[in-house]
């Protein structure tokens, strides 16, 4: 319970009695003593003067015939200090009867002047009258200082809850509540939870607190929930005397007798509910209400303006970060459309050379075989051109089919028929097949086999492999010995293609193995950027692995590794991200 407080919850209030004579003290205090009044008794007027230094009590009885300073004296200095002023004065004197003395009494600024002996009654209803005023005077500067309170919290804030939990301290201060609850209308699940709490330092232990912030409130349950109900504020004079209350018990544990709630709204929408508690017995007080109902509207507009503008800020984040999604998409779609634009040139001069060879070789063959240009030519020449077509013929098919490969690989139906395969035989065979080119780029070929390494697996697609690789170590590394190695370790069959050619920059090494990526040395080489993504999905789909080991000026090599058992191949991923291959390819 608040110290200066009486148990109904009606504050003390002092009175302050100024008589030389003790006995006169005590008898003032047998008069007067009550529960309501705090009698604080001196015995000189400068003794009372002290006291009134840093107090202002509701009303001084001062004696008129005191020594050294008398009543007169007492009180023309009282009136003269502007703090002191308004505070009322009653004489009490026993000799100075006179008219004159009475006189001089209200001119010294006496609200009354009392001879003794005095009717008790009568001193009494006078001492009641201004503890009244003081009484009334004190509820009305707490109206104005909380209203004010609240609005100062209210208008100065940089964080809603800080605002809020301010109110909550102002109006608990100002009225002598012990707590103050703010719940918030969670709109989702339509109930009320416990948003934050204030309580006054004395008033330590609050398990009941604690527990509200543990439950939530439909509409109509507990106090909170009937304020959101009903829309008004809600008075209970003596909590105990309630039986719909879920906290009850903690509540009574704590002492807590008085409650009040009140809506937090704008217009017709209820956002929350402040709840105070006292641990006095405080009766309703119609302003009082009316004063925290005008507060309940401006929380509301407050936090109404201030959900919006979280609002407003929320929609600003997520617009930037659409803005921000779009910029990326569009900058996808700019080198997705620039990949597609080489894509088309590259494969459109690809395509063009060998038709175009085959246009001449045709040309010259009917020049050649023109009745008028006299004897046939020899058919060693006839034979070298029709060797040079099929070459180029060759070309194109190769071409059109690793084109038609990543379309299959595109679309998950690039097929697998797994039989035994032995790979040692098969590199032989390839290597046996690219003699010629190998003789014309200048490039001897070194086999390191071990004999018979097999493994279950699809041997036209492990053919591509091969020929993949070789043809690029061909292709790019003209002039320089070529190796070709076949070795098994445990269940792994591993093939190295390896030439001593220009070799790979780190930064393109990982891109090579993508689609229409080809490292930038060999812009000026014939190549459509397919042929190692070809055979690094085959060589997945086997469930193997392939890495490059190049250094630039010593050349690469290009390790394959795949499990000689395995019971089917399957591409990793059939399904390419769409946006990354050209249209023509779709
Ligand atoms: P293409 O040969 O049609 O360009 P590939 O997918 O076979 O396509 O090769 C991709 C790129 O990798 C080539 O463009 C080339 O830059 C590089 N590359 C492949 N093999 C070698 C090699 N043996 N030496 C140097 N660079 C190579």
């Amino acid at each position: 319970m608040n110290k200066k407080s009486h148990p109904d919850g009606l504050e003390k209030i002092d009175i302050l009695l100024v008589d030389d004579r003790r006995e006169n003290l005590l008898s003032l205090e047998a008069v007067l003593a009550c529960a309501e009044y705090n009698l604080i008794k001196t015995t000189s007027g400068y003794e009372a003067l002290r006291y009134l230094l840093d107090h202002t009590p509701a009303l001084i009885l001062l004696d008129v015939q005191m020594p050294e300073l008398n009543g007169f004296e007492t009180a023309s200095i009282i009136k003269s200090s502007e703090r002191t002023r308004e505070i009322p004065i009653i004489f009490v004197t026993a000799i100075n009867k006179d008219q004159q003395f009475v006189h001089q009494g209200y001119d010294h600024g006496a609200v009354d002047y009392i001879y003794k002996p005095y009717d008790i009654h009568i001193l009494k209803a006078k001492v009641a009258i201004f503890v009244d005023i003081r009484r009334q005077h004190n509820r009305i500067s707490r109206l104005v200082s909380v209203q004010q309170a609240a609005t100062t919290s209210l208008a100065d804030f940089t964080q809603i809850d800080t605002a809020i939990s301010n109110v909550l301290e102002s109006i608990c201060t100002s009225l002598r509540w012990d707590l103050g609850l703010f719940w918030r209308v969670d709109a989702q699940t339509q109930t009320l939870y416990c948003r934050s709490e204030w309580h006054d330092p004395t008033y330590s232990s609050s398990d009941f607190a604690k527990g509200c912030f543990k439950q939530n409130l439909s509409r109509g349950v507990g106090l909170p929930g009937r304020v959101w109900e009903n829309k008004k504020a809600l008075w209970v004079t003596e909590l105990l005397k309630e039986t719909a209350f879920p906290g009850l018990i903690a509540a009574t544990k704590e002492n807590l007798h008085t409650a009040a709630a009140l809506p937090i709204y704008v217009q017709d929408e209820t956002m929350g509910v402040l709840e105070f508690y006292s641990r006095n017995s405080l009766s309703e007080d119609p302003d009082l209400v009316n004063i925290m109902s005008a507060i309940g509207s401006q929380v509301g507009q407050v936090l109404k303006r201030t959900e919006t503008l979280e609002l407003i800020q929320d929609s600003e984040a997520r617009l930037a970060a659409i803005a921000i999604e779009n910029a990326k998409l569009y900058q996808e779609a700019q080198e997705a459309i620039q990949v597609r634009d080489d894509f088309f040139s590259i494969a459109s001069h690809e395509l063009k050379t060998p038709i175009t060879a085959l246009k001449m070789m045709i040309q010259i063959i009917q020049r050649t075989l023109k009745p008028e240009a006299g004897a046939l030519s020899s058919g060693e020449k006839l034979f070298k051109m029709l060797d040079a077509s099929s070459k180029q013929i060759n070309r194109l098919t190769h071409l059109v089919e690793d084109l038609l490969d990543v379309v299959k690989i595109r679309a998950g139906k690039l097929s697998f028929n797994v039989e035994e395969v032995n790979l040692s035989d098969l590199v032989k065979e390839i290597a046996d097949q690219h003699c010629d080119p190998l003789a014309a780029a200048k490039c001897p070929l070194k086999l390191k086999i071990e004999p018979n390494i097999k493994g279950h697996w699809d041997y036209s697609r492990i053919e591509q492999i091969l020929v993949n690789l070789l043809s690029n170590a061909i292709k790019y590394a003209p002039g320089n010995p070529i190796k070709i190695e076949v070795s098994r370790i445990d269940h792994t069959a591993k093939l190295v293609v390896q030439d001593s050619g220009p070799g790979i920059p780190k930064e393109q090494q990982p891109k090579i193995f993508n689609r229409f990526e080809r490292a930038l040395a060999s812009q000026n080489i014939s190549g459509l950027g397919l042929g190692l993504f070809i055979v690094k999905q085959i060589v997945e789909a086997h469930h193997g692995t392939i890495h490059l080991e190049s250094e630039v000026g010593t050349g690469s090599s290009f390790i394959v590794e795949l499990p000689t058992k395995i019971l089917d191949a399957t591409l990793p991923n059939p399904k390419m991200p769409e946006g990354h291959l050209p249209a023509v390819a779709s």
